[in-house]
């Protein structure tokens, strides 16, 4: 069986589980190519305006891989981690490709929700894949093991703002899906390298360390990923493991809107400078790489003031 992965939201986060899946006898893992202007305009037009852009490409990857798979893999996820949520937009995403693009092919929707019980959850993905689960045990081996590959790839990653540096380093926060699409970001990580910074991200601060940085909130935040970005930020401004820090939110997002306004209170008064980038789809490339330049000209002026 062909099962589909569209290359958007949390495919960036769970990339090398989903990878390592693919090598496994379990099924034929088919992910979509990279972003691009047809996907873009094919997820726009499947979309109301107000949708935010990570799911607007969403649609247009799942519209590009129709007909050429037998399902396509949609998890309906509620939660990732105890007492915290990710935004509702992935609770509906089914529906939402559903609605937009019929129901010719099925969907693989296990709703994921780490306060069940174990029991539960092997439950839900058994009952998600309907007449297609033959080997429900081989299966659940497959993604034990892929859960072990993810956690060690998690480890390393981590480990990255332990090693010294003797460039500038930036941290460039935001959702894995903004900060990996080259095609959305238009490619900020390289151009910072290409700059002679190192850019890190959110997957490279310890856990510790974002726990650290979001217990200076007055309330937890119980967004997951909003919170590791606001937790990676406020880490940076106390710890001062980076020169600088760009925040890359997206056009639409109700919870970038809230972590991009804590963040920007936080840092207004602080020693390492902060750039918000808001991402949609008019923005520019050319425009972007301005203000990148510009950002690191400020941070190495900063060095001979
Ligand atoms: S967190 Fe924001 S960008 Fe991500 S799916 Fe929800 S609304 Fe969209």
């Amino acid at each position: 069986m062909r099962i589909g992965v569209p290359r958007a939201l949390l495919y960036y986060n769970y990339r090398p589980a989903l990878e390592y899946l693919a090598g496994e006898d379990v099924a034929e893992i088919i992910v979509s190519s990279a972003t691009n202007k047809l996907k873009l305009e094919q997820g726009l037009a499947l979309c109301d305006d107000e949708v935010c852009l990570p799911v607007k490409v969403l649609m247009g990857h799942v519209q590009s891989l129709l007909g050429d798979v037998d399902a396509l893999f949609l998890p309906r996820i509620i939660s990732l981690e105890k007492k915290r949520y990710l935004c509702p937009k992935f609770l509906g995403l089914p529906d939402m490709v559903r609605a937009g693009l019929g129901r010719k092919t099925p969907l693989i929707s296990p709703a994921i929700n780490v306060g069940w019980s174990r029991l539960r959850q092997l439950r839900e993905g058994i009952k998600s894949l309907g007449s297609m689960s033959g080997q429900p045990l081989k299966l659940w081996r497959a993604l034990d093991r892929a859960a072990r590959v993810q956690e060690q790839h998690r480890r390393q990653l981590a480990a990255a703002l332990d090693m010294p540096v003797r460039r500038k380093r930036v941290a460039v926060l935001g959702h894995a899906y903004n900060i990996f699409d080259e095609y959305l970001n238009f490619g900020i990580l390289n151009k910072l390298s290409a700059l002679g910074v190192e850019p890190v991200t959110v997957e490279n601060f310890r856990r510790e360390h974002i726990n650290q940085g979001a217990s200076g909130l007055s309330k937890d935040l119980f967004w997951s990923y909003g919170r590791e970005v606001v937790g990676a930020a406020l880490y940076c401004l106390h710890s001062k493991v980076v020169d600088g820090v760009i925040l890359v939110a997206s056009f639409g997002c109700g919870p970038d809107s809230l972590i991009t306004e804590i963040i920007g209170r936080r840092f207004s008064a602080a020693a390492i400078p902060l750039m918000s980038i808001i991402l949609d789809e008019h923005s520019s490339g050319i425009g972007l790489a301005t203000r990148v330049e510009a950002f690191v000209d400020m941070l190495n002026w900063r060095d001979m003031a």
